[in-house]
């Protein structure tokens, strides 16, 4: 199994699991990735047929990303603490490489989908939906009017 490489978008190297340093304080800077968790709270807040719409502001955190690890500093060998991610309503997005390998190892993320069906109100699912069929029916509108340009374009001709 060969090892997930990245390159920097700031200093434009290539480097792999490990080499996460950048500048020799931050880490390397990747595309920005999101994670998305459908472990909303049992208790939503929000009463269940619409009225109140706001749902609890949930955090989970996540720790051990990155978990603890050793660094070889002069010969000496150092024991650096891990971190951890704050997802927010089930949301985390991190250009870090190093907190996106231990979030993909981690795994058991949702689609945008299954979030929004942990995460939002009937009423907001309501809303997204009409905002979606509205465009739908506004592309659909465009399509049929093109074609009509087209039509009268080659009767015309
Ligand atoms: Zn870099």
């Amino acid at each position: 199994m060969s090892l997930p490489t990245w390159k920097c978008d700031v200093c434009g190297k290539k480097f792999t699991v490990g080499e996460w340093v950048c500048d020799g304080q931050s880490n390397h800077t990747v595309t920005r990735k999101e994670y998305l968790l459908n472990d909303a709270p049992t208790d939503p807040g929000h009463a269940p047929n619409g009225g109140m719409d706001s749902l609890r502001d949930g955090k989970l955190r996540i720790c051990n990303i990155p978990p603890d690890k050793t660094i070889v500093v002069n010969g000496e060998t150092q024991r650096v603490a891990g971190g951890n991610v704050e997802f927010i309503r089930g949301r985390f997005s991190t250009t870090d490489p190093e907190q996106q390998y231990f979030l993909d190892k981690k795994g058991g993320y949702c689609t945008e989908e299954q979030w929004e069906a942990a995460w939002l109100s009937n009423s907001q699912q309501l809303e997204l939906e009409r905002m979606r069929l509205n465009s739908m029916r506004q592309r659909l509108e465009a399509e049929r009017n093109e074609l009509l340009t087209q039509t009268k374009q080659r009767v015309g001709a």
